[in-house]
């Protein structure tokens, strides 16, 4: 549980949820432009407390619980897709990769600069020659005390903020089994670490997309997360939590967009009758709410699942594949509900279009519909296709 009490913490939520939707989106239109963010936009997340959200007391942090990171992040979901990502990714992967495999000394380090930013890091796994995931050919052989990193990595984001980078690359060519990766955190200025921009991406614009180069980089032992052959592990079991996360995004993001659409509905009159009066376009509206009530469902459910130590790998990835389709229905439908007009840039009426692009990002970010899919279905095959509250019943206590 979180330094908040319940009153405090509803109206840290309603703060969460003005910025999203009032300075976070009046800064929008810039980074439009100019796939930047401004330092303004810095600043508001400096002055807003979300670097401090997810990290534990200890550390300096708010120590919010799973369940508080959802509801916070389905607030600012709700605002720019770029800086719904940037948060994300701060709340999450960030410090949560160092928190739960790095040594006590390297916690001790980097966490307390993890509060203002002045560590950030960007997550380096995927290649252009490599397939989804772990399918890597960046490689880091020993050399003495330390690495000698060689390869390149693509669509990272973050990549022009960062001054950290998190890289997993093969230790262990030869090994058949799980333990071919190590993960690294490398500062970005190290020699021999290049950063090329990438072309500007459809939508969540700002977010410092960019490719990782490294050309006889080396860094020494102390640089490396776990122990050499565990970054499968750390990227598995860090892509699981955040994963769940993407579809909190989807939440946020689809409750605008089902908000926008009520609003439209009840003002737009056709034919002498409001479209909200219509059959047709009511019928729109509570398959848009039943998607987004059952995808809170899960998400929360999840939530509890790891608040209180339980499996929670096959939840995340059923919930985020669950809210890849709740994210198309809901914005195929905005879209029907707002007509023509919606598919214009800069609508009077609300970002439609934008929102449209934005969510669009969560069918790739982290992991495809093929590897949720695939790790739902390996638990469920574990499990006999029992998840945990079909066999032990749930509980009613909790
Ligand atoms: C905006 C954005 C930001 C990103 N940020 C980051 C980041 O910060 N860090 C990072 O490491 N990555 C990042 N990514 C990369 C993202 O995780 C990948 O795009 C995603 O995992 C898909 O991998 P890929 O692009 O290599 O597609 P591919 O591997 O080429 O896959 C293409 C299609 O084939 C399917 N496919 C691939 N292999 C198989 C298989 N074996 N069996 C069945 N189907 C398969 C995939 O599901 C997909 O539908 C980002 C991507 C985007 C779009």
């Amino acid at each position: 549980m979180s330094i908040f009490k319940k009153e405090e913490f509803q109206t840290y939520l309603k703060k969460i949820r003005t910025l999203a939707q009032g300075e976070f989106e009046q800064l929008e239109p810039e980074v439009e432009q100019t796939d930047r963010f401004p330092e303004r936009f810095f600043e508001l997340v400096q002055e807003s407390g979300i670097y401090r959200c997810a990290l534990p007391q200890e550390y300096g942090g708010y120590g919010m619980n799973d369940l508080e990171l959802v509801q916070v992040q389905e607030e600012y979901s709700r605002g720019p897709g770029g800086m719904r990502m940037y948060l994300h990714y701060a709340m999450g992967m960030n410090w949560r990769i160092l928190y739960d495999f790095g040594s006590e000394e390297q916690k001790r380090e980097y966490l307390p600069k993890m509060l203002d930013a002045t560590v950030f890091t960007c997550f380096g796994l995927t290649e252009e020659t490599g397939g989804t995931g772990a399918d890597l050919h960046t490689t880091a052989v020993r050399d003495g005390d330390g690495y000698i990193i060689q390869g390149e990595k693509t669509l990272i984001s973050y990549a022009l903020y960062a001054n950290y980078a998190y890289v997993f690359a093969v230790t262990n060519p030869e090994s058949k089994k799980d333990d071919r990766l190590s993960a690294f955190l490398i500062p970005m200025d190290t020699p021999g670490l290049e950063v090329l921009p990438m072309p500007r991406p459809m939508g969540c614009r700002g977010a410092g997309y960019g490719k990782l180069r490294f050309t006889n980089l080396r860094v020494p032992e102390s640089c490396r997360i776990g122990k050499e052959g565990q970054g499968l592990e750390i990227a598995v079991h860090s892509l699981a939590v955040s994963r769940a996360h993407v579809g909190v995004s989807n939440l946020g993001i689809s409750q605008r967009m089902l908000e926008l659409s009520v609003a439209r509905a009840k003002e737009r009159v056709t034919f002498g009758k409001p479209l909200a009066q219509r059959q047709m376009i009511q019928s729109y509206l509570a398959e848009m709410g039943t998607y987004i009530h059952a995808l809170r469902t899960m998400l929360y459910d999840f939530a509890r699942d790891y608040d209180a130590g339980k499996e929670h790998e096959t939840k995340a990835a059923m919930a985020k594949y669950f809210s890849i389709l709740t994210a198309q229905k809901v914005s195929d439908y905005m879209l029907l509900i707002f007509g023509g007009i919606g598919y214009f840039e800069d609508c009077a009426l609300g970002p439609v279009e934008r929102l449209y692009r934005d969510c669009r990002v969560t069918w790739l970010e982290e992991g495809p519909p093929t590897v949720l899919k695939l790790t739902a279905a390996r638990g469920l095959l574990q499990t006999n296709g029992a998840l945990e509250y079909l066999e032990g019943g749930y509980d009613a206590q909790a």
